[in-house]
């Protein structure tokens, strides 16, 4: 990894890139931070031109041979209000203090940028080759809940475990939930790990109890495996198809097409013809549809899917009026008719449309 090039021995890489490296894997986002006031330190960089600060973080933006890479400080932090993001309260620090603020000991490996030479402060190393993901102490999950979705996150992307005692934690504070904290992480967190589109973390997700995090209502694990759902028919929120079997979604923020797809599936009722159910999915979006399948009718949904969905009528508004029908509301119910008749017979021609249309008025 050779990613900066400013010789100081107080810069490091820190977190998800250095784990990743150690781990033979590509890692998208540096991290790094100067042990000392990053913004200063950015400041005294002639070659660095300054895209951002973060006064309060101790955060700097920067480009760097074209590169825009985020500086932080070091920095210590207290969780004045548990489950919600820490107050800094000194910048600056050593590594050995910043490294405390940390989830996980495999993310609290430093790297420094001008020699190479990794810092290892909690036994990371150690950890990353027995793939074990372990906190840094007994507070932790009380301090920031999401790091028990985190945990599951990592645990699926590398195949790692969780130590023993920092299941006994997870399973202390999902006895006793304190539902005051941020739901807007615990969100980005959900994306993250559900979007890995991954059965085993979502039945760990349930089976754990992980989920008591989001809902209090009890959730027990669908009979359909929802990976292969969503391989065979793929959408664009991925998480929202997991986090929907969930019912109750009602802490977290969600945006207003999110709402609707639970919407949606919700006042969807029992389908019983081939009619009831194109007319419930045509404008539904595939998420919906979906959660559907999982929680109402999989073969109702499936049907959709693979077959019902490609029917379409050929005939439209100007052709009824061509045949001498005026426009009315009375087109709707034509329409209708004509599409329960060719979801029977999806070969129908368009000439066999009009002439069913024709039928119909004719009684
Ligand atoms: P990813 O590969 O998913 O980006 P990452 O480890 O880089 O993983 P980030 O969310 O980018 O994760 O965070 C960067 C670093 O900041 C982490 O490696 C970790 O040291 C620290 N960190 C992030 N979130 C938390 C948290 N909730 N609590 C404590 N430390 C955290």
């Amino acid at each position: 990894m050779n990613i900066i090039n400013i010789n100081d021995n107080k810069l490091y890489y820190v977190g998800g890139v250095v784990r990743d490296e150690l781990l033979g894997i590509e890692s998208l986002d540096v991290d790094v931070v100067y042990e000392g006031n990053a913004i200063e330190f950015a400041k005294s960089l002639s070659e660095a031109e300054i895209l951002q600060i973060n006064e309060p973080f101790g955060t700097v933006r920067v480009k760097l041979d074209g590169r825009e890479v985020d500086i932080a400080s070091t920095r210590d932090e207290v969780y004045e209000r548990k489950g919600h993001l820490p107050t800094v309260t000194k910048i600056g620090v050593t590594l050995e203090s910043d490294v405390k603020r940390r989830d996980f000991t495999i993310n609290t490996l430093y790297k420094s940028v001008s020699t190479g030479e990794i810092v290892d402060l909690t036994g990371g190393r150690e950890d990353l080759k027995n793939k074990t993901i372990r906190v840094l102490h007994d507070e932790s999950f009380i301090d920031d809940p999401t790091r028990i979705i985190r945990a599951l996150k990592f645990a699926v992307r590398f195949g790692f475990k969780l130590d023993k005692h920092t299941k006994k934690l997870q399973d202390d504070y999902l006895k006793n939930i304190n539902y005051d904290m941020c739901y807007k992480r615990i969100k980005k967190e959900l994306i993250e790990t559900f979007n890995l589109n991954s059965q085993t973390a979502f039945e760990t997700f349930i089976k754990d109890n992980i989920y008591k995090l989001v809902t209090e209502k009890k959730v027990t694990l669908p009979r359909v495996n929802i990976e292969k759902l969503i391989n065979l028919y793929p959408v664009d929120n991925i998480w929202l198809v997991y986090a929907g079997v969930l019912g109750d979604l009602s802490r977290l923020p969600l945006t207003k097409t999110e709402q609707k797809i639970l919407d949606d599936f919700s006042v969807t009722g029992k389908l019983k013809t081939d009619f009831e159910i194109y007319k419930a999915f045509e404008k539904a979006m595939p998420e919906t549809i979906l959660l559907y399948a999982i929680l109402k009718d999989e073969k109702a949904a499936v049907k959709y899917l693979d077959k019902l969905r490609c029917i379409k009528l050929s005939i439209n508004g100007k052709d009824l009026q061509e045949i001498g029908i005026a426009p009315s509301p009375e087109y709707q119910e034509i329409f209708d008719y004509v599409l329960k008749l060719k979801l029977k017979s999806p070969d129908m021609s368009k000439a066999d449309e009009i002439k069913a249309a024709r039928n119909y008025l004719v009684g």
